[in-house]
């Protein structure tokens, strides 16, 4: 066996940094099939709601959380959801695409990382916020939950999948005003009975964060199971619909 080689690191060095970033094919150098470019490209939230991550002209608490608090703390969301982001949720959501949305996910973990060193504190565990049986079974998966595991394997944090149950088929939310969302949604969860919900801190993982009427009734449910305190996570975040973007 002498003619293998010894020293098997820059072997695995040259293997890992033959990657190609899967937006647009040029090497990407760093851990992640993304160039700089690409990453660089991405519709990055700026000023937003300092509790619900609205987009808006300057940091602040939007008038809808002033008037009416949400159950959550605060949403940590890295994108607005528009061009390339849509697309790109939309191919890893509909057409089953997984790698992009493992991309998404370690750039998501990248961006929490930072807020975690910075100003957010660490949840004790992910929470995919479940999708209703019959969305599952046209699927076949949950993009949430596969979000959260991959997550979780980036953050070294448990991605706890069955703690929170949708207990309620409701019909596709999209096609609803706010105000029917939230009416829709208040009997559509339940928690399951082995969830460890008390004196946690505990953080919802969703693809976009719409009007935000299914995180709202999320945290609800688990602040009032004794939770110490509900975050959000999520990829993208669109304007609440009729305000300007
Ligand atoms: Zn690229
Ligand atoms: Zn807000």
């Amino acid at each position: 066996m002498r003619c293998q080689p010894h020293y098997k690191r820059p072997v695995y060095i040259w293997l890992k940094n033959k990657q190609h970033c899967l937006l647009c094919d040029e090497p990407a150098d760093g851990q992640i099939p993304i160039c700089t470019a690409c990453e660089t490209d991405l519709p990055w939230l700026g000023d937003q709601c300092v509790t619900c991550a609205l987009p808006l002209a300057a940091s602040l608490t939007c008038g809808a959380c002033l008037q009416d608090p949400p159950a959550f703390e605060q949403v940590a969301v890295p994108w607005t959801y528009s061009f390339p982001m849509d697309t790109l949720i939309t191919r890893f959501k509909h057409n089953g695409k997984w790698p992009l949305g493992h991309l998404l996910a370690d750039v998501l973990g990248e961006f929490l990382q930072h807020r975690f060193e910075e100003d957010l504190p660490r949840p004790d565990a992910l929470l995919p916020v479940p999708l209703a049986p019959k969305r599952l079974r046209q699927r076949g998966f949950n993009q949430a939950a596969m979000l959260a595991q991959w997550l979780g394997k980036s953050l070294d944090l448990p991605c706890e999948e069955h703690s929170l149950l949708r207990v309620q088929d409701t019909d596709a939310q999209q096609t609803l005003n706010a105000k029917a969302r939230k009416r829709n949604l208040r009997h559509a969860f339940a928690l399951s009975p082995d969830a460890q919900v008390k004196g946690r801190h505990l953080a919802l993982v969703d693809d976009v964060l719409t009007t935000g009427a299914t995180a709202q009734a999320l945290a609800r449910l688990l602040m009032d199971a004794g939770a110490a305190r509900v975050d959000v996570y999520c990829l993208a975040r669109t304007p609440k619909p009729g305000d300007p973007a």
